[in-house]
């Protein structure tokens, strides 16, 4: 049995006994405490006996925020397909599974708007259940909607990380979205002067820390939450040191001027208003306010549609739908000049130019023979293809026929083919 098997198969073993508990009681990872679930939830899931702040799930950190009946989901169905077919002792398609019939989530972050104490935010919440708050396309997306949403509306926007880091099953597609949401996160702060507050909480760790976790105007920790980008023991074997024994928490941190304020879950609330209360009169910004219908998400059953069909025509783990030559060229190369034969074995001379002549009434206009046009038309393709299709077809239709006429279905139907749109 392998190492990692093992791990699965003891905490398995664990996650089960907890149920077989009755989930009434549980235990103090700090202080061994036994605690009643029941007040523990009421205490916001801090340990009565030591204090330690205790993983919380999303949607608990929600309604802990957000005054109640205002709370606006966007992208609730947003979730990922598997596009580099990862495999481990599970596919990723069945790791995602397990996790949404797990968690009730569709992906590891919460976004949406809603009131907290009165004032109108933008709120992230990741959810450490899911995957290890792990970030891949979809944490990425939801982020990134969430900051232009916020920044079109001028909103005030507040993430709450919880996060292991980038997920690897999606590669360098999760790594992509750092940059995604940090350049969303740029917009957002520097041009629209807005606000973004940072909370940590354990833990922080990661590709999250190295992007949007750090990038916070204000950034909040919970208390002794760890906070960092590389695992102790790798960094520790890499600089071949011994790092202090409160490294990577947040009052080391603080002490070193990473974070701007440790406070206590109980009193998040309250401080988040307080900032946010005096923020709200601050010049050079406008006024946050929420619309009443926004970002209608897609249902279930349209996502679920939309990701198997994605599924079909692309398999991704081979990247050409692009005829491949075994000479080497550059695909995007071979791309154009498909789409260019395409044209060409398109039956453009005799009927379809003859029939484009007579409907649009050109002949009058002294663009009369068949050769003119489908010269006109290979050597509009031949310097651009997109761009000197879209002005052609454009020319032509802009004359006041604005029925789709049957050269317009076709062109549009092969571009379709080529597309698989
Ligand atoms: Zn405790
Ligand atoms: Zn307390």
């Amino acid at each position: 049995m392998s190492i990692l098997s093992w791990i699965e198969k003891d905490s398995q073993k664990s996650s089960q006994k907890s149920l077989e508990e009755g989930g009434l009681w549980t235990r103090c990872y700090q202080c061994g405490a036994v605690l009643y679930i029941k007040h523990l939830k009421e205490n916001h899931h801090v340990c009565f006996a030591c204090h330690s702040h205790l993983q919380m799930t999303s949607r608990e950190r929600l309604h802990s925020l957000i005054d109640p009946g205002t709370w606006q989901p966007f992208d609730e169905t947003l979730s990922s397909i598997d596009p580099l077919n990862f495999y481990d002792q599970k596919s990723y398609i069945s790791r995602l599974k397990d996790a949404q019939n797990q968690t009730g989530l569709q992906d590891s972050v919460l976004t949406g708007t809603g009131l907290l104490d009165g004032i109108p935010i933008a709120l992230g919440i990741m959810d450490f259940n899911f995957m290890g708050g792990s970030m891949g396309s979809v944490v990425g997306e939801k982020l990134t909607r969430l900051i232009e949403y916020a920044t079109r509306e001028g909103l005030m926007l507040i993430i709450v990380c919880a996060s292991g880091g980038a997920r690897m099953h999606e590669g360098i597609l999760s790594l992509m979205q750092m940059a995604k949401i940090s350049a969303a996160l740029n917009v957002y702060q520097n041009t629209a002067h807005l606000m973004y507050i940072a909370v940590l909480t354990s833990p922080t760790t990661g590709g999250v820390t190295a992007s949007f976790a750090m990038l916070g105007d204000l950034i909040l920790a919970e208390p002794n939450a760890l906070i960092g980008f590389a695992g102790r023991r790798v960094i520790e074997q890499t600089l071949q040191e011994k790092l202090p024994e409160n490294f990577q928490t947040a009052e080391y941190l603080l002490e070193h001027g990473l974070l701007d304020l440790i406070i206590s879950r109980e009193f998040l609330k309250p401080a988040l208003y307080e900032i946010l209360s005096f923020y709200k009169d601050a010049p050079l910004k406008t006024r946050g306010r929420i619309p009443k219908k926004f970002f209608q998400s897609l249902n279930l059953l349209t996502e679920e549609k939309i990701r198997r069909q994605f599924n079909k025509k692309i398999p991704l783990n081979c990247p050409t739908n692009i005829t491949t030559n075994t000479e080497k060229t550059i695909p995007d190369l071979n791309f154009s000049k498909n789409l260019f034969n395409k044209f060409n074995s398109m039956n453009w001379t005799a009927n379809s130019v003859n029939w484009i002549a007579n409907s649009q009434n050109l002949h009058e206009k002294k663009l009369a023979t068949n050769e003119d046009i489908s010269g006109k038309i290979q050597k509009n393709l031949s310097t651009n293809v997109n761009s000197q299709i879209n002005l052609y077809v454009n020319e032509i239709f802009s004359q006041k026929h604005k029925k789709l006429s049957k050269f317009n279905k076709k062109i549009f139907q092969s571009f379709n083919q080529f597309y698989n749109f």
